[in-house]
């Protein structure tokens, strides 16, 4: 039920190594990335995963872009292929953007002659799709009959709203410079050129004085302006943020000034491509008003407004970020774009202020809510990162609003460029994964190899080789998880809060160390050979989240290191996991199982299972062993239960379903997803009719339309009652409460209204409850008459 009342959206990219650059510019961050293409991963964790993002992802990705009419909207475009049908949305040409920028970075990872030519064909049909003065939008070049409704009778008419013309321009840049850096053919950067400098001319004070409805543009064009050094493209982003708000909608952070903006708000993919665009610009501006705004929005994001998986954009309503604490985790909506936003916007801001809080907030995201994206064999997806399910979550194969995948694609092969960054003579380790690099300091070159398991092991062996002996210092980053704090601030905790040592030794010798912004820092002249070993202490932790976050009440999540851990079916009992408690004192072990999901750290503890019981409200708790696995690699064996936050109190926990009717009766309904279907009995009560946090069935997106739910009971029962919780998730979602309902019984096969001797009610937020004169029967339906404009759902349905 994504998009369903706008649309959702997208991200961008990395950072391009600045080696690319043509031109000096004046000003930039003071600390600079190291390129990933300095940086050789040859580590057992990511460099599979961005060895299947190459060889399945990839390819695929362009297939699917093929089979869903992306190539088709730019041969139309063209005048290459007749007809107007296009894709669905005026977004589409960005997937092909992107396909294009991750199998740009992929080649600079590894040659590919085959995937260079297929590129240079599809940059063809690109700019043939471009019109004579640079406009590229294939949803207005057709001129379809019916054009699509986002779009204005003219260009750019209704660029603040869901036009997404200047985002698209905004992809096809970070797309053009990624492609030029890697061939050094011009070919799409000609056609991005051509593309920004109609964009100058068009917009800008005493032009068209307009913001982007969806933000992009402004990283696009910083990365244009340091490639060609025209410096019309970095104005031209200035303006793209300083035209933003007040008056506009607070969905893309229009409602302000961007620089009186203090709080994460809004549509969050929007909201971080637009923060990692502001610290771009602050950045190569020196402007220092964006700085000011954007880190208070990060002070809000990290205290209030993190999942504990890096996550961000906890509703599904307009995408977006909740209130403060607001962090459902079965209806998380932690979409994969807004994580990949998430890693940019924190690298950024590391690059202005040099300190490792921002780097253990990227870390987080990249082990966990950013990974969980992508299936272990490729080419499986998730949109909405859920920390929570009850079998209705699962990939899926591809997605009509395909940004999620797209930027997957782009976003792995870029990784190694977040290994290292430079300040001079200050070399900075901030991640840590088997890798060479050779980087060039104010004082010479340096080759630098790690060594490690990380994440299953906490020992990093990194040798360093001067090209000379020489002085400059090496900051290696501790992790915060190492030092007891998860995140930066006071939303997440240890459990258990003694600091474990941190050992670094240099040659072999112990050495104490000095720490500045969370960098150990060895100043030293270095020579050939020398080498430095971490020992970070890799623990099964307790992590707690702020009592203010109400939906992990009285639960804990485990993590270690890095990553974060689930517990999913597959791994426990009766492949059932909402049931479980574990004590907040119970001993966990961990084990390294190099069968299961390719490789992963296996949590075990002592945990206990809970079921209700029929005419008593204390629950029936049974001994048993408790499996966790890191949650990135969760959905990898079909559709199943998980959570993140386990109880450790009974009154958190879910129980299995004492047994009723309707517990053991067989759904059937008027719909499709069978998934849904036991929603209907799982015997949660939820908080109000909107509440998404447990599971429940709808008929979206349907409407007007007399559907249907049916019990079919285990033996022939006489009842008397049915109670039903109607869905209604107004006014953002689809659903109402329905106009209608009657209840029917069968006899002799055929379905006979019961009488009832109370009326039938239709109110949100607590039980419809009908009684009817007693039937015996095998089955019962319930038909439900949705309103004229909406669908509705249940929640919840229980007969007597
Ligand atoms: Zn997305």
């Amino acid at each position: 039920m994504i998009n369903k009342t706008k649309p959702a959206c997208l991200l961008s990219l990395a950072l391009i190594g600045l080696a690319g650059s043509l031109f000096a510019q004046q000003k930039d961050y003071p600390i600079q990335p190291v390129a990933f293409t300095s940086v050789h991963v040859n580590d057992n964790f990511w460099q599979p995963k961005m060895e299947v993002n190459a060889t399945v992802t990839i390819p695929y990705v362009l297939a699917q872009c093929k089979a869903n009419g992306r190539m088709d909207n730019f041969l139309r475009a063209a005048k290459k292929l007749d007809g107007d049908k296009l894709s669905e949305f005026p977004f589409d040409d960005t997937d092909v953007y992107k396909a294009i920028e991750g199998a740009s970075y992929s080649m600079q990872n590894k040659k590919n002659p085959q995937l260079d030519k297929y590129i240079d064909t599809l940059i063809s049909i690109i700019g043939a799709a471009q019109e004579p003065d640079g406009y590229l939008y294939t949803f207005r070049t057709v001129h379809a009959k019916k054009p699509h409704e986002w779009i204005g009778s003219k260009r750019w008419e209704k660029e603040e709203v869901l036009s997404h013309e200047l985002y698209n321009s905004g992809h096809l840049y970070e797309a053009a410079v990624a492609h030029f850096q890697a061939t050094g053919k011009r070919t799409l950067l000609n056609i991005a050129i051509k593309n920004a400098d109609l964009l100058v001319k068009t917009f800008g004070p005493g032009k068209i004085e307009e913001y982007p409805g969806h933000q992009i543009v402004e990283i696009g064009l910083s990365k244009m302006y340091r490639v060609t050094g025209n410096k019309q493209y970095l104005d031209l982003a200035k303006f793209f943020l300083d035209v933003r708000g007040p008056k506009g909608d607070s969905y893309n952070q229009a409602d302000k000034k961007v620089v009186d903006q203090h709080e994460a708000e809004g549509h969050a993919v929007r909201a971080a491509y637009m923060y990692t665009g502001m610290a771009d610009i602050a950045a190569l501006t020196g402007d220092t008003r964006y700085l000011t705004a954007i880190d208070d929005i990060w002070s809000d994001v990290v205290n209030k407004k993190l999942y504990i998986t890096g996550g961000i954009g906890a509703t599904g309503a307009g995408e977006a970020f909740g209130d403060a604490y607001q962090l459902p985790n079965m209806s998380a909506y932690a979409e994969t774009c807004a994580a990949i936003g998430n890693v940019y916007w924190n690298n950024r801001m590391f690059l202005l202020h040099g300190d490792s809080k921002y780097i253990d907030v990227l870390e987080r995201t990249l082990y966990n809510g950013l990974l969980s994206g992508v299936s272990l064999s490729g080419d499986r997806f998730f949109y909405p990162n859920p920390l929570a399910s009850m079998f209705q979550h699962q990939r899926s194969a591809w997605i009509s609003c395909a940004c999620c995948i797209s930027n997957m694609t782009r976003f792995l092969p870029s990784l190694p460029g977040y290994v290292y960054a430079k300040n001079k003579n200050d070399l900075y380790v901030n991640l840590f994964m088997s890798n060479s690099s050779n980087i060039k300091l104010t004082s010479g070159n340096v080759n630098i190899v790690q060594q490690t398991d990380y994440p299953w092991k906490g020992k990093i062996d990194i040798t360093v080789n001067p090209d000379k002996t020489n002085l400059f210092t090496l900051r290696i980053r501790i992790p915060g998880w190492a030092k007891q704090q998860p995140v930066p601030g006071d939303l997440y905790t240890f459990m258990d809060k003694k600091p474990l040592p941190v050992i670094l030794s240099v040659n072999g010798q112990i050495n104490s160390f000095t720490t500045e912004k969370g960098y150990a820092v060895l100043k030293r002249t270095w020579k050939k050979g020398d080498k430095v070993t971490l020992t970070l202490p890799m623990e099964t932790e307790k992590v707690l989240a702020n009592q203010q976050v109400k939906d992990d009440r009285g639960r804990f999540a485990f993590e270690r290191g890095p990553v974060v851990y689930c517990l999913e079916g597959p791994d426990n009992k009766d492949s059932l996991v909402q049931n479980i408690l574990i004590d907040k004192n119970a001993i966990a072990n961990a084990n390294y199982h190099a069968d299961l999901l390719n490789g992963v750290d296996v949590i075990n503890a002592e945990g206990k299972s809970a079921k209700r019981q029929l005419n008593s409200n204390s629950l029936i708790e049974t001994d048993q062993q408790v499996k966790a696995i890191p949650y990135y690699a969760w959905a990898n064996r079909g559709p199943s239960e998980m959570t993140v936050w386990i109880p450790y109190e009974a009154s958190a926990a879910r129980p299995k379903p004492a047994p009723t009717i309707a517990s053991k009766s067989k759904v059937t309904a008027s719909l499709k997803n069978q998934r849904m279907f036991n929603a209907i009995k799982d015997q949660y009560e939820p908080a109000d009719s909107k509440d998404t946090n447990y599971p429940y069935l709808h008929w979206w997106p349907a409407k007007n339309t007399n559907e249907f739910v049916q019990y079919d009971f285990d033996a022939e029962y006489t009842v008397s009652e049915s109670k039903v919780y109607w869905y209604d998730d107004g006014p953002w979602g689809g659903c109402r409460i329905p106009a209608s309902y009657k209840i029917l019984y069968k006899k002799d096969g055929q379905w006979i209204p019961v009488k009832n001797t109370t009326p039938y009610t239709v109110s949100k937020d607590g039980f419809n409850v009908v009684t009817f004169e007693p039937v015996s029967t095998t089955a019962l339906r319930m038909e439900i008459q949705l309103p004229v404009d909406n669908a509705s759902g249940i929640h919840e349905w229980a007969v007597k």
